[in-house]
C-alpha cells in the first residue's frame, strides 16, 4: 500500500509517498511559501530529476491540490489516481497528555489536537489546517496523527514535573513533554537491533542533534527521560535556541535591553544557540566546522558548549538509568558532523567509550563509531521520520 505522509508547517508542506511493502519513497517533495507571495512546489519522482514549478498557494488546500497532481501526473507522477493512496500520515507536533500513541483521525480527535494548541500555538493549527484540508481532497482515505510528544508518555513524575507549585500542572498541565518523539523512537529501535538486544531489555541514550536538538533516555522500551520541556526551548542549546538557562535571566535581560516577555523569548528562540554564541555568524554546523578549523574563536566558543551541553546531558541519563548500553547519534548534526561526536565521545572515557576514527568519519549511514571493545557502545544512525510516521500509520489502518 501506497501512504502519504504530510508535515505541515504555518507556511509549508513536506510530503513523501511511502511504499509500505518495500519501504521505499516512490515521490517526495515539498510546497513553500504557501500564503506568500513567490510560492511553489518541488517535486522528486523516485530515480528522476527533481521538478520545480511556481504556483499561486493561497492556502494549504491549494498546496495539497498541487501535490496531488504532481503525484497522479501522467508524466511524471507516481500514481495513476488517488485510490492507489491507501491512508495518509500526519505529523502533530503536540499532543499533550491525551496521546501516547498514533491514533486514527476522526472529528473528536481533532477536536482532541485543538485543545492542544495553546501548547504548541504556532505548530499544532498548521498541522490540522492540513488534516482538514486532505480531509476535504481525499474524504475516503483513513488519516492517523502521529505526534511529536507521544513517545515521551511514558516518562516518570519525578522527570517530566517541574519544581513549580504543583497546581500550574493541574490547572494548565505546565510540565515537561519532549519533542522529536518519532525520532527517538526509531532510532532507539534501530540502536537496540544493531546491539543485537532486545529493546526491552537494554539502556539507550538517543541525541538528536539538528537544528533543533534533544537528548533521551531509553530504558527497557520506554522512555524515561528527554531534554526538552514544555517547550522545544528547553535543554540542549540548539541552531539558535538557547536552552537551558536561569529563569531570572529573563527579567534581568528585559529590564537592561528594555524589552517585553515576547521580545526576550524571540531573542531565546531565534537569535541564541550556536548562534548567538558565535556573535551571529551561522547557526549551522558546516559554517561553524568550518570557522573552527580556521582556529575562530567565536566559533570555537559555540561548538565546545554545544558539545558541553550534550556531554552533560549523557551523564545526567545514564545517571538516571543506573547505566547505559549504547549511546546513539541522529539528525543533521548527529548523522554528519564527525568532529563534534569525537569532541562529546573524547569526554566519554569514563563510560569506556573509544573512538574509532575511520567509521567516525562516514556520513549518513548507520556504523559503530565507538571501537568494537568500547564498553558503551556509539552509534551514528539516519533518522527516518517520515518512515516511522508511514510504519505507524500502516499498523493502524
Ligand atoms: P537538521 O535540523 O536535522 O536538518 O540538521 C541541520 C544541521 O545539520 C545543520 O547545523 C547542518 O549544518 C548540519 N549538517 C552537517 N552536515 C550536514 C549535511 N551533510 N547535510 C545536512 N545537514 C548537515
Amino acid at each position: 500500500m501506497n501512504i502519504l505522509v504530510i508535515n505541515c508547517g504555518s507556511s509549508s508542506l513536506k510530503f513523501q509517498l511511502i511504499d509500505s511493502d518495500s519501504e521505499k519513497v516512490i515521490g517526495k517533495g515539498l510546497c513553500d511559501r504557501i500564503g506568500i507571495e513567490g510560492s511553489g512546489i518541488t517535486f522528486t519522482p523516485e530515480g528522476k530529476d527533481k521538478i520545480k514549478k511556481e504556483y499561486p498557494m493561497p492556502d494549504h488546500e491549494a498546496a495539497i491540490k498541487y501535490v496531488i497532481e504532481a503525484l497522479t501526473d501522467k508524466d511524471t507522477g507516481v500514481v495513476k489516481s488517488l485510490e492507489e493512496i491507501g491512508a495518509v500520515g500526519h505529523r502533530i507536533v503536540h499532543g499533550g497528555e491525551k496521546f501516547n500513541k498514533a491514533t486514527l483521525i476522526n472529528e473528536e480527535v481533532i477536536k482532541a489536537i485543538e485543545e492542544c494548541n495553546d501548547l504548541a500555538p504556532l505548530h499544532n493549527p498548521a498541522n490540522l489546517i492540513g488534516v482538514r484540508a486532505c480531509q476535504k481532497l481525499m474524504p475516503e482515505t483513513p488519516m492517523v496523527a502521529v505526534f511529536d510528544t507521544a513517545f515521551h508518555q511514558t516518562m516518570p513524575k519525578e522527570a517530566y514535573l517541574y519544581g513549580l507549585p504543583y497546581s500550574y500542572y493541574e490547572k494548565y498541565k505546565i510540565r515537561r513533554y519532549g519533542f522529536h518523539g518519532t525520532s527517538h523512537d526509531f532510532v532507539s529501535h534501530e540502536a537496540a537491533s544493531m546491539m543485537g538486544k532486545d529493546y526491552d531489555d537494554c539502556k539507550i541514550i538517543v541525541c538528536h542533534l539538528g537544528n533543533g536538538a534533544s537528548v533521551s533516555a531509553v530504558k527497557n522500551g520506554k522512555c524515561v527521560d528527554t531534554s526538552m520541556g514544555l517547550t522545544p526551548l528547553e535543554g540542549l542549546i540548539m541552531g539558535t535556541r538557547s536552552g537551558d538557562l536561569d529563569p531570572a535571566i529573563l527579567e534581568f535581560l528585559c529590564d537592561k535591553e528594555n524589552m517585553n516577555i515576547h521580545e526576550m523569548l524571540n531573542v531565546l528562540n531565534k537569535k541564541s544557540g550556536v548562534f548567538g554564541l558565535s556573535e551571529d555568524f551561522s547557526s549551522d554546523f558546516r559554517d561553524l566546522e568550518d570557522g573552527y578549523n580556521k582556529g575562530q574563536e567565536n566559533c570555537i566558543r559555540a561548538v565546545e558548549c554545544f558539545c558541553y551541553r550534550v556531554v552533560k546531558y549523557i551523564g545526567a541519563y545514564a545517571a538516571a538509568m543506573n547505566g547505559v548500553d549504547c549511546i546513539a547519534f541522529t539528525a543533521g548534526i548527529g548523522e554528519n558532523t564527525a568532529f563534534v561526536r569525537e569532541i562529546i565521545m573524547n569526554y566519554l572515557g569514563y563510560l569506556g567509550i573509544e573512538v574509532d576514527k575511520v567509521n567516525n568519519k562516514t556520513r549518513g549511514e548507520s556504523i559503530l563509531i565507538s571501537t568494537k571493545d568500547s564498553k558503551v557502545k556509539v552509534y551514528s544512525i539516519p533518522t527516518n521520520e517520515e518512515l516511522a510516521i508511514a510504519r505507524q500509520t500502516l499498523e493502524l489502518i
